[in-house]
């Protein structure tokens, strides 16, 4: 179905994440037919472009981003002829006039700040003076949102005083992921699940994100942030949030937004031996140990980390959470898993041993879902009792259309057009999960911690294997 007719701003329109991944999903959803003939993508950004100029920017980025025939076909023309340019610069003068003659009355307007935060407050403000922006305008902002609480509330505030809350989509794109909508899908609309969901049922759960991937070429920025910043306080989060929050009363950008808040208010501050920092070292001399990337030699930022959190609230109370994420690991996997308790008395004897259900959420690769289930073991060896995988790849289950899951930005900017926020982060959120961080952050600095050493290709460190052994469990592996 196609949402309204559009004119869709992206500020850095040249950069990297415009070229890799907002300008693909758009490609993509006008390939779906989801883009009304009426809609147009503007290019601003302080280069000295003309339009064909960007629209040959365009079609690279497609091609090399998208590829495969698609990209060849006339759809790219037909995509490319709905693209426009402006050069602006955020910090001056320059362009806003042409921007602002170039918006036109009855579309949906929507503006994408793809550049540096540091940039937010001036797009915001030249937006505002130049009349460009109507009260239905929407800004969508990228990640970071801040660097501690007291960076995410100055963000907050200066987009406040230009923009309604209503108005601003932050992304995490995390939350565009369609195993992550399933989530919600899969714990409120099945009647077996919800009533075991909670800590009198299940024992424990855990979230994994694990990259093969290094800090490439974002070390810079990256040894400023590590593991705690860059993925743990925002995109685990969220999933913590999704997988522990209350039913909302209905599918609601609000009323879900207002459960995740609640579950983050309720997190125990984390103490500091429940969590485990890690840096990642040289492989045979292949691949860079994390100080080399970083460019950092003496760094101590960590490019893992695993924690034990706890909600205390009625429903969770004594369940602890265990998140872990990290880069250079031995795979790529993100998964989350409930695990629930053993039964509570086995009539099958000591000698069949212990058996939880186990019900795994896999985001990528494959996504889909697991529940480990206990059944007889095959043939005549008397009551054995063995865990078998009731097992649902997507892929599989629902052919090839619902088996190729669009990209996450996909979902994310065609709800941005169409004005439903339910999957953005609310300003609220943002600062909850900070306030959660900060003192973390503030701790393992005030006490000099170094991170614990871990082989690149490896599950992380020993220490992190230890937090769960402490407690009589181990983690889900990682493959
Ligand atoms: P980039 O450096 O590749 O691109 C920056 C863009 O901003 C360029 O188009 C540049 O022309 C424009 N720009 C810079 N100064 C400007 C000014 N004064 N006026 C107007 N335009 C100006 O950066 P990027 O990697 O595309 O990242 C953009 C934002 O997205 C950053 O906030 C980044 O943290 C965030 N982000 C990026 C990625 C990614 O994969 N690249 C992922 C998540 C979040």
């Amino acid at each position: 179905i196609p949402v309204e007719p559009f004119d869709l701003v992206i500020f850095g329109g040249t950069g990297d994440l415009a070229r890799r991944k907002i300008l693909p999903a758009l490609f993509r959803r006008f390939c779906a037919g989801q883009m009304p003939h009426e809609a147009r993508i503007i290019g601003a950004a302080r280069s000295r472009h003309g339009a064909d100029e960007y629209k040959a920017t365009v079609r690279a980025a497609i091609v090399e981003f998208v590829g495969g025939n698609e990209a060849q076909s006339d759809a790219l023309e037909g995509f490319v002829d709905r693209i426009d340019y402006v050069t602006v610069d955020a910090r001056g003068t320059d362009g806003w006039a042409e921007l602002a003659g170039k918006m036109r009355d009855g579309c949906v307007r929507a503006f994408y700040f793809s550049v540096a935060p540091a940039l937010f407050g001036d797009l915001a403000e030249r937006i505002h003076h130049h009349g460009i922006a109507t009260e239905q305008s929407r800004i969508v902002v990228e990640k970071p949102f801040g660097n501690d609480l007291a960076t995410a509330r100055a963000l907050n505030d200066t987009l406040a005083e230009h923009f309604d809350e209503g108005q601003i989509y932050r992304i995490d794109h995390y939350l565009g992921k369609e195993t992550v909508q399933n989530l919600m899908a899969i714990r409120f609309g099945n009647m077996l699940f919800e009533p075991l969901w909670n800590s009198q049922y299940v024992d424990h759960i855990q979230i994994t994100v694990a990259e093969t991937v290094g800090v490439g070429g974002r070390g810079e920025y990256y040894d400023k942030a590590g593991a705690m910043r860059d993925m743990m306080q925002n995109h685990l989060m969220q999933l913590l949030c999704l997988i522990a929050m209350e039913p909302p009363a209905k599918f609601d950008p609000d009323a879900v937004r207002d459960e995740k808040l609640k579950v983050i208010r309720a997190l125990d501050a984390v103490e500091p031996h429940h969590i485990v920092r890690g840096q990642y070292q040289a492989l045979d001399g292949e691949h860079p140990g994390y100080r080399e990337a970083a460019g950092n030699p003496r760094s101590s930022t960590e490019s893992y980390i695993a924690l034990k959190a706890h909600i205390s609230n009625w429903r969770w109370a004594g369940t602890p959470f265990y998140l872990r994420t990290g880069k250079r690991l031995v795979a790529r996997s993100s998964v989350i898993s409930v695990v629930f308790k053993d039964a509570p008395h086995s009539i099958f004897g000591a000698e069949a041993g212990r058996h939880a259900n186990v019900l795994s959420i896999r985001l990528q690769p494959n996504e889909g879902i697991t529940l480990q289930v206990t059944i007889k073991e095959p043939g005549p060896g008397g009551m054995r009792l063995v865990d078998v995988p009731l097992d649902m790849t997507f892929a599989e289950a629902l052919g090839p259309e619902g088996g190729d899951p669009p990209d996450a930005y996909e979902r994310l900017i065609m709800d941005v057009i169409r004005g439903n926020q339910t999957l953005f982060m609310r300003g609220d959120e943002v600062e909850a999960a900070w306030a959660w961080a900060d003192p973390m952050i503030a701790g393992w600095t005030a006490r000099g911690e170094v991170p614990k050493p871990y082989e690149s290709g490896s599950v992380g460190p020993d220490h992190a294997e230890q937090l769960l052994r402490r407690d009589g469990r181990a983690w889900r592996g990682i493959k």
